[in-house]
């Protein structure tokens, strides 16, 4: 059910509804999975001064009670080691913070970044953007309009990408807004939306959305960010059907995470859940130097050797590509196995 009807009262999407009962205490998260007496938990929760802490319950209802070491627990909540950083790592480590024009970041050839909005539905702790002035970069119909006239002056551009913060925090009706503006440029042929939002509150796939991506000239690529099989439940199976059913190309990337996913059972595991959830594995990233999430870093050589594992495990179009990203770089940098 993507909706709520009450008499008399307009209708009141439940994404939305979701959204703003989202989780933001480490002690009611804590309490809710039965681990609030648990001392090293307990001494992390200052970190929320850092960077807030928000996770949706539906994300939450996923984890599993009284196991410290769940791995989406670890992905959202706060933690003592947040406070000491290694000096290399720093608060801006693609080097985005100073863009050409708000909310618009034009890295690579053909393409460029849309900041549509520079909110999350959940916080992960090891998020690049974790320091990312989004108040410079206000998602706002004024910075859009700023940014398609920079898309309309550079025919080099082939493909959008909506990012964010998540970008699906924008309302169906904003959102419809900016397709219909991009649909006018001709040389704009594919739309990227980069989201979390689906995962961690499935029903934001709403008919609506759906419908919109099915009419749009543009070839829709939806990449989600899921980093653990847990995270799939049969709610975002059905949400993934729904795009899927209305012609959208769905690929995931995921974080290579320290006590969440470096491990090659798991990452089989996560790759074949994708696919059954009808999303190819697309990225596996090396973590993103920022500071606060240095706890969260695998090095290179066992980054390499857990995708050689997965080579010798699974089929081959179901190991995603060991990439970093390097600032200045025209594209991700592929991480060579040996
Ligand atoms: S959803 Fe994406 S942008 Fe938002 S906090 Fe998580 S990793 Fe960062």
């Amino acid at each position: 059910m993507t909706t709520i009807v009450t008499l008399n009262k307009p209708i009141i999407e439940d994404w939305l509804q979701q959204l703003a009962d989202v989780i933001t205490d480490p002690d009611e998260l804590l309490q809710l999975l039965q681990l609030d007496t648990h001392p090293e938990l307990l001494k992390g929760k200052n970190a929320r001064s850092l960077f807030p802490l928000r996770v949706p319950r539906a994300f939450v209802a996923r984890m599993r009670k009284g196991d410290a070491n769940d791995p989406l627990l670890r992905q959202v909540l706060t933690s003592s080691a947040e406070f000491t950083s290694p000096e290399d790592f720093i608060t801006d480590p693609l080097e985005e913070q100073r863009t050409a024009t708000p909310g618009l970041l034009h890295k690579y050839h053909n393409r460029v970044l849309l900041l549509v909005k520079g909110s999350c539905a959940i916080n992960c702790r090891y998020c690049f953007r974790r320091h990312f002035p989004y108040q410079d970069n206000q998602g706002n119909k004024k910075n859009w309009q700023l940014a398609l006239d920079y898309i309309r002056q550079h025919p080099e551009l082939d493909e959008i990408i909506f990012s964010g913060g998540d970008p699906l925090m924008a309302k169906d009706h904003e959102l419809s807004w900016l397709i219909d503006v991009l649909e006018k440029i001709a040389h704009i042929k594919r739309l990227r939306i980069h989201t979390r939002l689906p995962v961690v509150i499935p029903t934001r796939i709403t008919t609506a959305l759906c419908q919109k991506f099915h009419a749009s000239r543009l070839q829709i690529v939806l990449v989600t960010h899921i980093n653990h099989a847990n995270e799939i439940d049969n709610a975002l199976c059905d949400s993934m059907t729904k795009l899927k059913t209305k012609g959208v190309t769905l690929l995931n990337q995921s974080v290579l995470l320290r006590g969440v996913n470096d491990n090659v059972e798991v990452l089989a595991q996560l790759s074949n859940a994708l696919f059954n959830a009808g999303i190819l594995p697309y990225y596996l990233h090396v973590l993103d130097k920022v500071k606060g999430a240095a706890h969260f870093m695998v090095n290179d050589d066992e980054a390499r050797r857990l995708i050689n594992g997965l080579l010798g495990c699974i089929s081959g179009y179901l190991v995603p590509r060991l990439v970093r990203e390097i600032a200045g770089k025209k594209s991700k940098t592929p991480l060579t196995l040996s």
